[in-house]
C-alpha cells in the first residue's frame, strides 16, 4: 500500500497480534485498517510505544488542505474532526472503515487528558463529535473504542 500523504510504500509494523502500515522514513503517518482497530483494545494493555517514534523525512511535508485517499481502496477519505481546535483530526474511509494518523497525533492523543475525569470528559466530546460525522454504528464504536484504547 502507497502512503495517502507522501505516495511512499507503507511498511508492516507488527505489536503483539496488530498488524499496522505505517509510514517509516516518510511523512511517519499510521494506517489502521478496520480489522485491526477491532482488536485495539490490546493496546490499552500494552501499548506499543514505538508507534510515537516512527522516523520521519524532515523533508515532507504534510499538506493538510488535500483529501487524501485510503491506502486500501483509493475512495476518497473523509476528515473526521474531533475538537473545536481541530488538533485531532483523523481520516477515516467510508468504504473499508479504515483510518490514517497524522505525524504526531497518536502521541498528542495520549497526552491530552491529565488525569481519569479529564480523560471522560475529552472522550465525550469526541464521540458526540464522531457520531455527528460518521455513519453507520459500527464504523463509530470502532473509532471510539479506538479512542478510548489509545486514551488511557
Ligand atoms: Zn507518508
Ligand atoms: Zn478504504
Amino acid at each position: 500500500m502507497k502512503c495517502p500523504v507522501c505516495s511512499k510504500q507503507l511498511v508492516e509494523f507488527k505489536a503483539g497480534s496488530l498488524a499496522l502500515d505505517i509510514c517509516r522514513d516518510g511523512c511517519s503517518g499510521i494506517w489502521f485498517d478496520a480489522a485491526e482497530l477491532d482488536k485495539c483494545d490490546e493496546m490499552t494493555e500494552h501499548f506499543p510505544e514505538e508507534l510515537l517514534r516512527v522516523n520521519k523525512n524532515p523533508n515532507v511535508v504534510i499538506d493538510r488542505s488535500k483529501i487524501r485517499q485510503c491506502p486500501k481502496c483509493s475512495v476518497n477519505m473523509s476528515r473526521i474532526t474531533l475538537d473545536t481546535e481541530r488538533r485531532f483530526e483523523i481520516d477515516h474511509c467510508p468504504s473499508c472503515a479504515g483510518q490514517w494518523l497524522d505525524n504526531g497525533e497518536l502521541g498528542r492523543m495520549r497526552q491530552v487528558s491529565k488525569d481519569n475525569a479529564e480523560r471522560e470528559a475529552n472522550l465525550a466530546i469526541f464521540k458526540k463529535r464522531i457520531n455527528e460525522q460518521i455513519q453507520g454504528n459500527d464504523a463509530r464504536s470502532r473509532m471510539t473504542s479506538f479512542l478510548k484504547s489509545v486514551m488511557y
